[in-house]
């Protein structure tokens, strides 16, 4: 089982998200802050993000955000953070939010978010590393990237239908901890990407 004390959050970094996306943020946040999860994030007070690191420093958790220089500006890089680190690239944000975690979750997001997930997928693909992912599906928002387009990829055979347990789905941010503890230590026991 695996042991979570840091949580790297994907989400959406748009203000104009609609109330049940943020909602959910504001959820997560809480249960993070109240679990004494760390929450690592792309370090911004803009959309889902802010929402989601004012929701878990409200219920006193500990926050870690890492945002690039030129990002500062526009993500408006949350300084009542418990540590912010400005970095130099996005490549170094998320490899160091990767480094920084024990685990992943991802909550509705638009293209970074979606940059993000590959990434993610990816090197768990690659074998780079071996941490749990889940995904909340809030409102079914991811369910047509993997009921169409994950599943379309798997039918043509780019992508091994084993693969799919890289991650797992859930439909409320309350089904988070508890899956992400349930997951087993995951080692390199899966299908080779190039089957
Ligand atoms: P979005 O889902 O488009 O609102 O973006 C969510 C977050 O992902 C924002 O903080 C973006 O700055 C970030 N983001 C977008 N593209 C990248 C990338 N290539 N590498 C790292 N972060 C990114």
């Amino acid at each position: 089982m695996a042991e979570i004390r840091s949580v790297c959050v994907f989400c959406g970094s748009s203000n104009s998200a609609t109330q049940v996306y943020k909602d959910a943020a504001q959820k997560l946040g809480k249960i993070l802050g109240k679990n004494d999860v760390r929450l690592v994030y792309g370090g911004g007070q803009v959309g889902l993000m802010g929402t989601i690191a004012n929701s878990a420093l409200e219920a006193d958790g500990k926050v870690t955000g890492f945002i690039p220089q030129y990002l500062h500006e526009f993500e408006k890089g949350h300084t009542g953070i418990t540590e912010l680190f400005i970095v130099d690239t996005m490549h170094e944000r998320k490899r160091l939010m990767a480094d920084h975690s024990d685990a992943f979750v991802i909550l509705p997001g638009g293209f970074g978010t979606l940059d993000e997930i590959c990434e993610i997928l990816t090197w768990k693909q690659l074998r780079l590393h071996y941490k749990p992912i889940v995904f909340v599906d809030v409102d079914k928002y991811w369910s047509p990237l993997f009921d169409t387009f994950v599943q379309h990829m798997i039918d043509k055979n780019f992508v091994h239908a084993e693969h799919k347990n890289f991650y797992v789905i859930v439909d409320d941010v309350d089904q988070v901890l508890p899956t992400l503890k349930g997951i087993p230590g995951a080692g390199p026991d899966f299908v080779n990407k190039w089957w």
